[in-house]
C-alpha cells in the first residue's frame, strides 16, 4: 500500500487497533491480537482514515539483524514490521551478525538434488579447505556436460568428521549439514494466495 494508510485489526473479541504505513510495503491480513492472542484481521484499509493510530508499519533499517529466518525474509520481499508509535526502529540495537566463512563449491545434478531435496544432509569432500563447523557451504549445481545451472543451495557445516579414520581417506572429510538461515528460500515458496485486492498472504508478522 502506499505509505501514510491507516488500517485495522480487528480480533473476534471485538479488539481493534489501528495502524498507520510509515513506508511502503506488504503487512499481514492477519495477526495476533496484542490484547487476547486470538487472531485479528485486517480491515484491508477500507476503514475510516481519519482513525488515530497507535502502530505503525515500517521498513526496519537493518533486517538482516533480526535472528528469526522468517522475518529476514518477510522484509527481504518488501514485508513491514510493526511498532507502536515513538518506539526506535528495533533493528537499530541489534547487533551485526558476524559473518560466516563460506565455501563455494560445485556440485553434481544427482547430489545437489538430493540436497535441495532435504533427504541428503551429508557431503564427503576432499579436506583441502580445512572445513570447521560453523562456516557455510555455497553449492553451486554443476556438472561437466551442462556448466552451471542457475541452482544454488547456502547450507550450514553443523559437523566436521575428519578423514583418517573410520576408513576415511586422509585427504577427505564427512560434513553434516543443515539449511542455512540466510539462504534465498523465494526458489522454494510457491507463490502463495493473494486477497482479492492483490495484498499478498503472509503471516510472519505479529
Ligand atoms: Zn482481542
Amino acid at each position: 500500500m502506499p505509505k501514510g494508510q491507516i488500517n485495522t485489526y480487528a480480533c473476534p473479541s471485538g479488539h481493534v487497533m489501528v495502524t498507520i504505513d510509515l513506508d511502503e510495503g506488504v503487512t499481514p491480513f492477519m495477526k495476533r491480537c496484542e490484547t487476547c492472542a486470538q487472531m485479528a484481521q485486517s480491515g484491508f484499509y477500507r476503514v475510516d482514515q481519519r482513525l488515530t493510530p497507535t502502530h505503525e508499519w515500517y521498513k526496519p533499517a537493518h533486517p538482516e539483524r533480526y535472528q528469526q529466518m522468517g522475518l529476514r525474509q518477510h522484509c527481504k520481499a518488501g514485508g513491514l514490521v510493526l511498532r507502536e508509535i515513538g518506539q526506535p526502529d528495533e533493528t537499530e540495537a541489534m547487533p551485526e551478525p558476524i559473518p560466516k566463512i563460506r565455501h563455494e563449491l560445485k556440485c553434481l545434478p544427482e547430489f545437489f538434488q538430493d540436497l535441495k531435496a532435504g533427504h541428503k544432509c551429508f557431503e564427503v569432500r576432499r579436506n583441502d579447505r580445512n572445513f570447521q563447523a560453523g562456516e557455510e557451504l555455497y553449492l553451486r549445481e554443476w556438472s561437466p556436460e551442462g556448466g552451471y545451472t542457475e541452482d544454488t543451495l547456502l547450507l550450514d557445516i553443523t559437523y566436521v568428521l575428519p578423514g583418517g579414520q573410520n576408513g576415511i581417506d586422509p585427504e577427505y572429510c564427512v560434513m553434516s549439514l543443515a539449511w542455512s538461515m540466510d539462504m534465498d528460500f523465494s526458489d522454494f515458496l510457491e507463490e502463495g494466495p493473494e486477497h482479492e485486492d492483490g495484498f499478498p498472504i503472509t503471516t510472519f508478522c505479529g
